[in-house]
């Protein structure tokens, strides 16, 4: 009678049929030589070598895009000689050039003694999902841009502004360097949308906000949509007598655009009043205070008549 192991055990056909019927493909190398002892056939329908091309651990190496290779490589070797099972993600060349993302998951086998005897693994083909995690990743980054920015503008929106303030004041704080800000807001709008229709307005909060970028010059000045028809300026490092220079800039950058608001008391075109403020933090100071503290200048701007600066 046979027993029920000797049943069981497949003979060497039906193990060689199991490997090269899947999709994942199977591999050996043999540690003392790094020589390939196999590698299943599927691999040339997937990157066009065929097996008889894999010779050595090297036309691995010499496989692999090189922006992984070097990581990739290190890392295997390192787990393969301390005998821990590991897996890679890498992008393997295929034979017109291309690069296929595989995943290999490998298997250290040991001889009696403990000594690594040969590494056995299988390659993954894992060029969708990675297609779908830069999909992903794209569209993540895509979203986190969206989150800062104003849909009708495309400037800095307002939660934009309250990240970098945060951290612009701490900047100003620590290195003792002045920040200004200038807090602008249109003349008479109300009247505008009420002349020109609603979607003219938004045309010239657009116009206005594109301007204004053109007054931001410097890397880290940023200009937001505050809310509404206001705008702010941040600008860091900057002492008061270029604040107010910034500030005419944008008043005059308005009033060179000549959008007509032919309703409007400040004049026969579009205007607009701002509010200057600058400060060195010092430790218990608020922010919010001096946000606030430049909206009561740019409000001084408004009672003093609009189309001017109030500077503290
Ligand atoms: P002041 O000179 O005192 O600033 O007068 P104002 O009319 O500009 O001020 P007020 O704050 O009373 O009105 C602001 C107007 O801005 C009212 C609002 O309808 C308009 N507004 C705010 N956001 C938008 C927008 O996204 N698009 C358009 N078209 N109008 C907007
Ligand atoms: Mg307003
Ligand atoms: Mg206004």
């Amino acid at each position: 009678m046979v027993d029920i192991e000797t049943r069981l055990e497949p003979d060497s056909a039906v193990y060689k049929t199991l490997l090269e019927s899947t999709r994942a493909i199977p591999w050996k190398i043999d540690w003392a030589t790094m020589q390939f002892a196999y590698i299943g056939p599927q691999i040339e329908a997937l990157l066009g070598w065929a097996p008889s091309s894999w010779v050595t651990v090297q036309d691995w190496v010499d496989r692999m895009h090189p922006d992984e290779r070097d990581r990739v490589v290190a890392f295997c070797v390192s787990q393969s000689q301390a005998g821990v099972d590991h897996e890679a993600d890498y992008r393997a060349l295929t034979s017109d050039g291309g690069y296929v993302w595989i995943r290999d998951v490998v298997h250290v086998v040991r001889n009696e003694d403990g000594a690594v005897d040969s590494l056995i693994g299988f390659m993954f083909d894992i060029s969708e999902r990675k297609k779908t995690e830069q999909q992903l990743v794209l569209l993540q980054k895509e979203l986190e841009e969206l989150s800062f920015k104003d849909g009708l503008t495309g400037i800095a929106n307002r939660r934009r502004f309250d990240a970098l303030i945060e951290i612009e004041w701490e900047n100003a704080r620590r290195n003792r360097q002045p920040l200004s800000l200038v807090m602008l807001d249109i003349d008479y709008f109300k009247q505008y949308n009420d002349r020109y229709g609603h979607l003219e307005g938004d045309n010239c909060l657009k116009r206005v906000a594109q301007v204004l970028g053109l007054a931001a010059a410097r890397a880290r000045d940023v200009v937001a949509r505050f809310g509404g028809e206001e705008f702010v300026l941040v600008l860091p490092e900057t002492d008061e007598a270029a604040a107010a220079k910034m500030a005419e800039r944008c008043r005059d950058l308005v009033a060179g655009e000549r959008i007509p608001h032919e309703g409007s008391p400040a004049g026969l075109s579009l205007t607009v009043s701002l509010g200057v403020m600058t400060t060195i933090p010092a430790h218990g100071q608020e922010l919010q205070a001096f946000i606030e503290a430049v909206d009561r200048q740019m409000y001084q701007a408004k009672q003093q008549g609009r189309n001017r600066i109030a500077t503290a």
